[in-house]
């Protein structure tokens, strides 16, 4: 089963991602995670990357694509995939259809946790003061929520259209969210 974990900036799609691995031992790939370990092992990539992410605008979709592509190289025999923080453009979609395809696999599931964005500032505040994340600061957060709206959102009526789009509260907490992520998965299509 391959997921989309879709929604804006501190929807919660990282922490639903670490259920479903912990439930089902899926490969969670954050493009987002994979980027902040390149910069972390002050790499080339990293370097290359770090003041688009301090701005909160995103990377090119060739970075991101072939960061996937490594990753599902890497994780032939996976149970599955959880896409997390990608694709974040109609580009990065199309790329992963097609080397999905080029597996003799598809995405199976869109799930989007859909979020009050005026409640979303508190908690990428509580993020900061947890983790630290350089752009979970108000300024970068308000630039990061309008490249989804603009990049990011237009996914929604492509998945829709395809059958794969399933909607979840996720202002709910996390367990409620959970359970009704588990629900879409047992959800035929
Ligand atoms: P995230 O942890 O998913 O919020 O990502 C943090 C930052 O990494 C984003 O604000 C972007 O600068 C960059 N990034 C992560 N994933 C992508 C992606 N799929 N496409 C472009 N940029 C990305």
């Amino acid at each position: 089963m391959n997921l989309i974990l879709f929604g804006p900036p501190a929807a919660g799609k990282g922490t639903q991602a670490s259920i479903l691995v912990e439930k089902h031992g899926y490969i969670q790939l954050s493009t987002g995670d994979m980027l902040r370990a390149a910069r972390g092992s002050d790499s080339e990539l990293g370097q290359r990357v770090a003041k688009i992410m301090d701005n909160g605008e995103l990377v090119s979709d060739q970075i991101v694509i072939d960061l996937i592509d490594e990753q599902l190289a890497l994780n032939s025999g996976a149970a599955g995939f959880i896409f997390d923080g990608f694709p974040r453009t109609v580009g990065q979609a199309k790329a992963l259809d097609q080397l999905l395809a080029s597996r003799a696999t598809e995405v199976h599931k869109v799930i989007r946790l859909v979020v009050d964005e005026g409640q979303l500032l508190a908690r990428v505040t509580k993020r900061f003061e947890e983790q630290g994340r350089k752009d979970d600061n108000p300024e970068t957060f308000a630039v990061r929520l309008v490249k989804y709206g603009e990049d990011t959102a237009p996914l929604l009526p492509i998945y829709a259209e395809q059958g794969k789009l399933f909607e979840i509260d996720g202002m709910a907490n996390v367990d409620v969210v959970s359970d009704a992520i588990e629900k879409a998965l047992k959800t035929g299509r």
